[in-house]
């Protein structure tokens, strides 16, 4: 009996051990989905309040209060940054974080509709950073539940990284030196479609060049006026001209955010707002130093004087393969997102009014194929943090189908159970994956290694935006 028994015994071991693994990670999974709801009204109270970067003070507060009921530490106000926050749970090695960001766009108000329609409010979650932030509480949480329950040694860090919509808030995280005992870093973005192919971002940097003329009266005395706007024209007609001088793939754009008051008063004061991207950071540097030429020109010709602010800087974003092949596994068993019959209705209007006949429901249920490049479209301070740590990311559907990211349809489906459903892949595949590097050491030491060789060996990391302190009113008026 005891030669049988045995085995049986054995079997029963492997059987029980296997299954109990396969349990744990339904159980994570369960344990998301028992939140749904929570979570839901976490992302949509984020979505009414809209708040711009370093505004995010209600945003920030209530993942802080989120995080700390589930018996996370908080440590607010990082980097010298008011609405920046670190939540962490555990104790010693592997240091993992999940970045969340908050902050809404200005100018896009929208209700939860399919037809444009303002909400009356300064600004709006036009890129889905409220189900961003929401999301990657909720993974930090599960990953929580799993160390909690497995007794595992180890620790998971949420990073409420403020003001990524041209703040950089994360570049100051990053410089302060708030990732340096950190072993990986996750992270995702809503879209229209769920992938976790590499993913690549335009090193940047920004800045508001301001003008100071001499006022006088238009018409009466227009020789004792100097134009600060002719200084803004000048300096824009000559960064215009140096487009056909800079490397094809290089993005210029501005907005004149002041260009005076009434055009019987030569306007003392005129502000222009500029960006600069390039897949590389050098080449970024090099055309931002030719701006600031145009700028210094136009202002000796127009006879008035010209200071300029840094507001952001960012690196391009550093691919780690490794974690990423991970994340692709992970979203591959969570899966895309269905539709209700309701969502149906809802996401063929949107798509109208996007130039489709109809929401194309399969992108959002399905998976895009993993791809080892792709092409850079935008940029994203987590690409200071590519380069600090091993990171990965996703983006999932929370949005219908075709629709690009800052657009009023991006507010709408956001702010719906579309949103919800699409930021619950998010949170799963994120916790996954977190739970992944946790239990497999080579993972991690793999994913190291291959971080270690892109960065190269000579690196040195240099913020784009310099020794500036956080920009934290950039999102207010000019001349302020
Ligand atoms: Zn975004």
């Amino acid at each position: 009996m005891k030669k049988i028994l045995l085995p049986l015994c054995a079997l029963a071991l492997i059987a029980g051990s296997s299954s109990h693994a396969q349990k744990k990670e339904s159980e994570i999974l369960n344990s998301i989905d028992a939140k749904a709801d929570s979570y839901a009204s976490i992302a949509q109270e984020i979505w009414s309040l809209a708040e711009m970067g370093y505004q995010e003070k209600q945003s920030s507060a209530l993942l802080q209060k989120t995080l700390e009921s589930e018996g996370f530490k908080i440590e607010k106000g990082v980097a010298g940054i008011p609405t920046a926050f670190i939540a962490e749970y555990g104790s010693g090695s592997p240091v993992i974080a999940i970045l969340g960001e908050y902050d809404a766009l200005p100018g896009l108000s929208q209700e939860a509709v399919p037809y444009k329609k303002s909400a009356g409010a300064a600004a709006g979650h036009a890129c889905g950073h409220h189900l961003f932030g929401t999301a990657s509480a909720a993974a930090a949480i599960a990953t929580k539940n799993w160390l909690q329950a497995n007794g595992k040694t180890g620790t998971i860090r949420f990073y409420g990284t403020p003001a990524e919509e041209g703040g950089s808030g994360k570049v100051y995280m990053v410089r302060s030196g708030l990732f340096d005992d950190v072993e990986a870093a996750l992270h995702w973005h809503p879209g229209d479609n769920n992938d976790a192919s590499i993913g690549a971002a335009l090193a940047n940097k920004s800045a508001k060049f301001r003008f100071h003329g001499v006022s006088a009266h238009a018409a009466g005395a227009p020789e004792k006026g100097r134009s600060a706007l002719d200084g803004v024209e000048a300096m824009n007609m000559m960064v215009n001209m140096m487009r056909e001088h800079v490397p094809e793939s290089a993005r210029i754009h501005y907005v004149i955010t002041s260009g005076g008051k009434a055009p019987n008063v030569v306007p003392d004061f005129a502000e222009v707002y500029y960006y600069a991207r390039h897949d590389s950071r050098d080449v970024v540097i090099e055309i931002f130093d030719r701006i600031v030429k145009a700028a210094e020109g136009a202002a000796m010709g127009t006879g008035t004087t010209m200071d300029y602010e840094m507001i952001g800087g960012t690196h391009e974003l550093l691919a780690n393969v490794t974690l990423q092949k991970k994340m692709y596994e992970n979203l591959k068993k969570i899966g895309g997102v269905n539709y209700s019959a309701e969502e149906k209705v809802f996401a063929d209007s949107i798509a109208k009014s996007l130039g489709y006949k109809k929401a194309d429901l399969e992108v959002a249920s399905g998976l895009q194929p993993f791809k080892e490049e792709s092409r850079p479209s935008g940029s994203t301070d987590v690409g200071d943090v590519s380069f600090a740590v091993p990171t990965v990311g996703i983006s999932t559907a929370t949005w219908v189908p075709g629709t690009p990211a800052h657009s009023w349809q991006a507010v709408a489906a956001g702010g719906t159970s579309i949103g919800h459903k699409g930021m619950m892949v998010a949170a799963k595949t994120l916790a996954l994956t977190a739970i992944d590097i946790f239990k497999d050491e080579d993972l991690l030491k793999k994913a190291t290694a291959e971080f270690e060789k892109r960065r190269g060996p000579d690196f040195k990391y240099i913020p784009l935006l310099g020794e500036r302190e956080p920009a934290l009113d950039y999102r207010n008026n000019p001349g302020n």
